[in-house]
């Protein structure tokens, strides 16, 4: 337990933001946390209560990433910063300056801010779309080495905006005069349990077979990690001094869709009943994604595994991420505990 410090987490309404909130809070910190708007307050508290009691060491200020105004004031006196917010985008946008600008130019705001204050380290959220290798059709490893080429035309605008974000964190560090010193952790798809019915898109990976909402399970997996796996990384490479000027990838487990039904199957009874239990051959996925341009992009992912090594987090800072059914499972009754499936 650190007590007494103080850290700024950017975006504390968001499923990783609140949840690094909370950890910090369980670990004695002092906690400021930015929301776009101070409505939402109350909402913050109220998921977090279900995790912690904040006491009184949690304050709230107002920030956009798209915007100047309270980036100084919310990380001046601060230690550290976790910058954790960014839009996040399962669908390209039409106009891809929609995720790209807030991305990129909130994390020069916001490490902006920190280097002024003069904070020990800034954490950037980044994303393993920012490390990712160019070739779908084929399967691959990649880890901290490989950095996401954000020209490539195949490559998706959220891709683009966590790889111009992320370049544009270091480029500001590295031209800087400063003792503040930078980290990044690149998770993979983020499940684990919610507080809230604001969860992140990710869950919907959960939410969607829960609810019977996918007609079929298509052929295309990831790297899995636990929401509070991915907040436990965030405080590690904050406070270890091994951890400057390192990128960590945060990825547990891969699995299959396959795998992940089956285990809510297996384990759910009937809450597990509208789960499908149909494979979709790719030739209906190749046809489908010639008329849906989101589906188009995975196409080429099916039956190929594209999997991000995270032996660098565990083997420097000793970062233990749970096993999958934890995490699977914990999501789920949380979704179901909550009434969103
Ligand atoms: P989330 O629940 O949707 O949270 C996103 C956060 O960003 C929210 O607090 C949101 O605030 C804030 N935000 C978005 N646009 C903003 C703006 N213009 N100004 C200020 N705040 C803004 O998503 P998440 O999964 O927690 O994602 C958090 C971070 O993790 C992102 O950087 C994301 O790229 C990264 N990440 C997520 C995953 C994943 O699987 N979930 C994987 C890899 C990386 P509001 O509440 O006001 O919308």
């Amino acid at each position: 337990m650190r007590g007494g410090e103080t850290v700024l987490v950017t975006g504390g309404s968001g499923y990783i933001g609140g949840w690094c909130v909370a950890s910090l809070l369980q670990r004695g910190y002092v906690v400021r946390t930015t929301v776009r708007d101070l409505s939402k307050e109350a909402a913050v508290r109220a998921a977090l209560g279900k995790v912690t009691d904040p006491g009184n060491r949690l304050s709230f200020y107002a920030a956009n990433l798209t915007a100047d105004a309270g980036w100084d004031a919310a990380a001046e006196g601060c230690d550290y910063v976790l910058h954790v917010a960014s839009p996040l985008g399962v669908s390209d946008p039409k106009d891809p300056n929609d995720l790209i600008v807030p991305a990129r130019e909130g994390a020069r705001r916001a490490v902006g801010a920190a280097i002024k204050a003069g904070v020990k380290r800034v954490v950037l959220t980044s994303s393993v779309a920012a490390t990712s290798k160019g070739t779908l059709a084929c399967d691959w490893t990649s880890d901290e080495t490989v950095w996401t080429d954000p020209k490539d035309p195949k490559v998706s605008v959220y891709a683009q905006s966590k790889t111009l974000a992320e370049r544009a964190a270091w480029d500001l560090i590295h031209g800087s005069a400063t003792d503040t010193t930078l980290a990044t952790v690149n998770p993979a798809l983020v499940l684990g349990p919610v507080t809230s019915h604001d969860f992140s898109e990710s869950v919907q990976v959960v939410e969607r077979l829960l609810s019977g909402r996918a007609p079929g399970i298509p052929r295309l997996g990831f790297n899995v990690v636990d929401v509070r796996d991915v907040a436990d990384l965030h405080i590690r490479a904050m406070t270890d001094p091994h951890a400057a000027g390192e990128r960590f990838i945060a990825a547990a487990n891969y699995a299959w869709m396959w795998d992940i039904a089956e285990l809510l199957r297996a384990n759910l009874g009937a809450a597990a009943a509208k789960v499908p239990t149909r494979k979709v051959p790719d030739f209906v996925i190749r046809l489908a994604g010639l008329f849906d341009k989101d589906l188009g992009s995975v196409t080429p992912s099916l039956g190929h595994k594209h999997d991000y090594a995270s032996e660098k987090a565990q083997r420097m800072l000793g970062w233990k991420p749970r096993p999958l059914q934890e995490t699977i499972l914990d999501c789920a009754s949380s979704l179901i505990g909550i009434g969103a499936v």
